[in-house]
Order: C-alpha cells, then structure tokens, then sequence
C-alpha cells in the first residue's frame, strides 16, 4: 500500500452531511492528478487536469457519490505508434459505507462500494475505476489507421501504394524451409 498525503486532491470531508440522509453537498473541482490513471498504453497521465462534478448525497447507509470526471488520456496507436489524445468523460458512481462491505454468494465484494471512516471520502479509486473504464484496450489515432509496413516500419498512411520487392526465389525457398523448421 503506498503512503496516500492527507493533502490528496480526492478527499472531501463529510462529516457535516454524513448520517443526516437527504443532506448533500456538491463539488465541482479541478486539480492535477497526483498518479497517471489508466495503463501503460493510454493514461491520464500524472499532473493532467482532472474536472470532477459530483454530488455527495447523505443516505441511510453512508454517502452516495455520483458525478462525472473528465480529463485527456494520452497514450500511443496500436498500429502507427502515432500520440493519441483522448477525451474522457467518465460517469462517477459509487457508494461509501461505514459499515461492513457484504460479499456477494460468490464471495466477491461488490463494484462500487467503498469504505470510508465516516469523517472523509478519498475518491481517488472510484474516480479511478470510472476512468480506466473509459480508456480504449488498443487505442487507435483513428479507427481506420493503416499502421506500419510489417516488413520496413514505413507509415502507410504517407505512402499508401507501399509495396516490397518479391522476395529473391533462391531466398524464398530457404525462407520456407526454415519456416518449416520453426513451426
Ligand atoms: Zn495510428
Ligand atoms: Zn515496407
């Protein structure tokens, strides 16, 4: 577990609404997102502007919190490798309790439900899930992109008519033999 700084931009104290239910109270803040949130691939990356919206309702169980959260992912083509920027506008939902969280028949705990202590939310996991649930497995700069020459690396986007040379036949057989080896 890393050391999370009280400062963190995801806590809001609720202790004023907290077990009055109906009471509510709405935030609506930007702030630079101390962790990138995605993968690897394609993440908001960290220091990127995070505007969150959301609603912290009192109900009998703790506090509901739903909004949305919308930042710009960067990550990288899956086919050209190109810089990809993308919008995301994630749907926040999620409840905080200070009760047990039940598990479900199969034993697994429920989506959407957080603890809290009663005084605080962190909202950085909710906010967290809503936007990796966003962000694209295989991003792509456009869904029609060619990618690159499997054979030179070359874009085929600038060179659309991009073609090799037959393979030398001489080549080509030894090419299949040890083709045939490795498979
Ligand atoms: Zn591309
Ligand atoms: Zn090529």
């Amino acid at each position: 577990m890393s050391h999370r700084p009280t400062t963190s931009p995801y806590v809001f104290h609720v202790r004023d609404i907290v077990r009055s239910p109906g009471a509510h109270r709405e935030v609506s803040e930007s702030f630079a997102v101390p962790q990138a949130l995605g993968t690897d691939i394609i993440s908001v990356p960290e220091g990127a502007d995070l505007e969150l919206n959301v609603s912290l309702e009192s109900v009998s169980e703790g506090i509901w919190v739903s909004g949305t959260a919308r930042a710009q992912a960067l990550g990288e083509c899956g086919r050209c490798l190109d810089e990809v920027r993308l919008d995301v506008d994630a749907t926040v939902q999620g409840l905080f309790t200070v009760g047990e969280i039940e598990s479900d028949e199969d034993g697994e705990e429920p989506e959407d439900v957080f603890k809290f202590d009663g005084e605080s939310l962190d909202l950085e996991d909710v906010v967290r899930d809503a936007v990796v649930m966003k962000l694209p497995f295989t991003p792509l700069c456009r869904p029609d992109c060619p990618g690159l020459c499997d054979q030179c690396g070359a874009r085929l986007e600038n060179d659309p008519d991009h073609a090799h040379e037959a393979i030398d036949p001489r080549w080509s057989a030894l090419q299949s033999l040890t083709e045939q080896k490795e498979s």
